[in-house]
């Protein structure tokens, strides 16, 4: 957490996720004045990064990504508004919504969900077996653990923290990097570089599935960049792998709204910023009906 920065229990609006549909969705909830929350990823958005030459951004043409990126995160410092590193890990319905990440959880009365999408697919039966023993933040649910054989797959490092944090107590901690440079994990992790077939079990997870061989473990902990939208929030309607927004980017669920590539194709930055945008003036009318 950056110094002086404080996070509150409740807030009117939180705008999870700071890539372009975030940062739009967060320029206009401050024009408007609100009280709200812009939550992201230590990197704001490694996809707009990885772009290497833009053709479609109106009035910056043969821009790169990284210039793009710099010049968003430029303009919303420029407002005054901090994007606060706290990555979402589950939604609980409301209003008020209850939003977790695994060293807070704040209320809040209506959520722009701007996460972008995940290209990983899900692991079969990750779907079927979460909150059976599939999770995505180790140290959130670690106690229940206690003594006990857990796996983490991790898509990058943040996933050695929370290995880490599991070795202390669990009997065994096994952890499947889906990334090459691995910096600081406890020895008393066993690393397997095997890729996983499967979550296997049918009321609760018992194996994990690598092909050649197969893990007895009672947790399955996957750590990606982007959760899969529907496993935030359980009932979310989706559509094509992507939540369903009418034209108000408003979701199946009241003061729920969702913007940029979550909301599916195009990917594009015109329309994630154009829907952020949106999103956030819905939102405010939301918020003003409320009163
Ligand atoms: C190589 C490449 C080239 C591209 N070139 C172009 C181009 O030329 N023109 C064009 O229009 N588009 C291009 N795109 C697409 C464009 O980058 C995306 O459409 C755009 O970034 C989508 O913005 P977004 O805000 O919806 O999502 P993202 O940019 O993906 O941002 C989502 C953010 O939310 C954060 N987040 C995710 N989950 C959580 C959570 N649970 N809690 C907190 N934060 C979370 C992520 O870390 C990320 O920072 C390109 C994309 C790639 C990968």
């Amino acid at each position: 957490m950056p110094e002086g920065q404080t996070i509150k229990n409740h807030y009117e609006l939180a705008i999870i996720g700071c890539g372009p549909a975030g940062m739009a969705a967060a320029l206009n909830a401050k024009i408007r004045n609100r009280d709200f929350i812009l939550l992201g990823s230590e990197f704001c958005s490694p996809k707009l990064s990885k772009a290497p030459q833009i053709e479609n951004w109106l009035g910056f043409p043969e821009i790169g990504g990284e210039e793009l990126r710099r010049r968003f995160l430029k303009h919303v410092e420029s407002k005054g508004i901090q994007i606060v590193p706290f990555k979402v890990t589950n939604i609980y319905p409301g209003p008020p919504y209850t939003l977790v990440s695994k060293d807070h959880s704040i209320e809040v009365d209506a959520i722009i969900i701007a996460t972008g999408v995940s290209v990983d697919k899900l692991f079969p039966g990750e779907a079927e077996l979460l909150g059976s023993g599939v999770g995505y933040c180790a140290t959130c649910d670690g106690p229940l653990y206690k003594n006990k054989n857990v796996a983490l797959i991790s898509y990058n490092q943040e996933g050695e923290d929370e290995a880490n944090f599991m070795a202390d107590f669990c009997a065994k901690v096994y952890y499947i990097p889906y990334y090459s440079d691995l910096s600081k994990l406890d020895p008393r992790i066993e690393v397997k570089k095997g890729k996983v077939k499967g979550i296997l079990g049918t009321e609760k997870v018992k194996q994990l599935d690598l092909g050649e061989e197969q893990l007895s473990v009672d947790g399955v902990f996957i750590i990606r960049d982007t959760l899969p939208a529907e496993q935030l929030i359980s009932g979310l309607e989706m559509e094509d792998a992507a939540i369903m927004v009418n034209h108000k980017l408003e979701t199946s669920m009241p003061g729920l709204f969702a913007a940029g590539d979550c909301t599916g194709q195009p990917f594009q930055l015109i329309k994630a910023a154009g829907e952020g945008g949106t999103a956030a003036l819905q939102a405010v009318k939301y918020l003003d009906s409320l009163k």
